[in-house]
């Protein structure tokens, strides 16, 4: 495959066509570097389960799929090129994209540094388009990115940039909720879902000095979440250890791909404790107003971070050591790694090595 352009930056990508279809190797063209903008060379690229929803266009309504499609928007690599208007990157620097590469700059949203909340909408990394509304985005399954500098995050990292690249989207998406509600010393905190988003939140909520908690469906991995830091494994479908539970938990967080009651959950929170949802499975799933009601409960949704958090993430997990726990592949296994997510079977990114792509 190759997408028709008269100049630009060629770019090797991998793509896929259908819901159904293998991911093969797609060229393209990149815009040229224009004056604010920074050439990166991909190095590493992990894959969220998000991108396994839109590759296989999960979520119609919501965000529905552009063919071809090059997932990934959770990119570290080296800056290559700089414009001439550029002052945050020289050349040979880390850098990082996350999930969108530019925004509006000019509504409520992105003067408020929240730009993932555009309210004309940002431009995703991938499976969108640029601001213009025509021209398609593509995304880190591929060896170069040009992005407005002003999109792009500082990584201060000398050594090995793969566990790095899940910060930019799973390391976000944990991080904004878990300061939003403050969680900290004294606290005891749920996390839902030992995947990608799971294993970040275990990691984060420990470094804030949380107590943790990891809510997951497989026994499997009780040693792996003590290992990050868990202070307590609970299999979800244990009635008794959940009931033992109820009322007692600050803060949760539901990071599950996949349609599930979110009752039990909420009636482990204590008073006016908070519930912050972040997985997006494609079907709706189950929930009574009671069991917010009956306890003063919160219940919220959470959307990444703006840049500047982002940025506020990238430097806390510098100074704390946290990185994500990484499987690198070879673009050729992206299939096998999407099929393993789907059957929770992460331990706990995959990340697809794009330098030797
Ligand atoms: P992931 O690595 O596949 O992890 C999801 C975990 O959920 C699994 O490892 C599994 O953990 C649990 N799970 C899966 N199916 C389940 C089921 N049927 N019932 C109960 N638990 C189940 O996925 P991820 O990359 O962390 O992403 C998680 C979700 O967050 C996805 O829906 C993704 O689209 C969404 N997301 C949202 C944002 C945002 O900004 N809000 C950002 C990124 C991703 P156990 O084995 O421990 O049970
Ligand atoms: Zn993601
Ligand atoms: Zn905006």
């Amino acid at each position: 495959m190759t997408a028709a352009a008269t100049q630009g930056i060629s770019t090797r990508g991998f793509a896929t066509n259908s819901p159904e279809a293998k991911f093969e190797p797609f060229n393209f063209v990149r815009r040229e570097v224009g004056p604010n903008d920074v050439l990166i060379d991909i190095e590493y690229c992990g894959i969220c389960h998000s991108d396994i929803h839109q590759a296989k266009n999960e979520w119609p309504d919501l965000m529905p799929a552009t063919y071809p499609m090059v997932p990934g928007h959770e990119i570290i690599g080296r800056v290559s090129q700089v414009g001439d208007n550029v002052t945050k990157f020289k050349v040979g620097d880390a850098a990082g994209i996350g999930c969108f590469v530019d925004s509006c700059r000019t509504c409520g949203a992105c003067t408020s540094g929240i730009e993932q909340y555009c309210m004309n909408l940002a431009a995703y990394t991938y499976n969108g388009t640029e601001m213009d509304r025509v021209t398609p985005t593509y995304g880190g399954y591929s060896d170069k990115y040009v992005i407005d500098e002003n999109y792009a995050l500082k990584v201060d990292v000398d050594g090995d940039l793969a566990g790095v690249a899940p910060l930019l989207c799973a390391g976000i998406t944990t991080y904004s909720p878990l300061k939003r509600f403050n969680v900290g010393p004294g606290q005891k905190v749920g996390i839902v879902g030992l995947g990608g988003l799971g294993h970040m939140g275990v990691k984060l909520a420990k470094a804030m000095g949380a107590d943790v908690t990891v809510f997951s469906t497989s026994p499997g991995k009780e040693a792996d979440a003590r290992k990050l830091g868990a202070d307590n494994f609970v299999i979800s479908k244990d009635a008794e250890a959940m009931g033992a539970l109820r009322n007692s938990f600050n803060f949760i967080l539901d990071t599950v791909s996949a349609a599930h009651d979110l009752m039990p959950y909420v009636g482990l929170l204590g008073y006016g404790g908070a519930m912050v949802v972040v997985g997006v499975p494609p079907e709706p799933s189950m929930f009574h107003q009671g069991s917010l009601i009956m306890g003063n409960r919160i219940l919220a949704g959470s959307l990444i971070g703006g840049i500047h958090e982002t940025q506020e993430m990238l430097d806390f997990c510098a100074k704390h050591n946290v990185t994500a726990d990484v499987e690198v592949i070879t673009p050729d296994r992206i299939e096998e790694a999407y099929d393993r997510t789907i059957k929770s079977d992460v331990r706990y990114r995959f990340v697809v090595d794009m330098k030797h792509a």
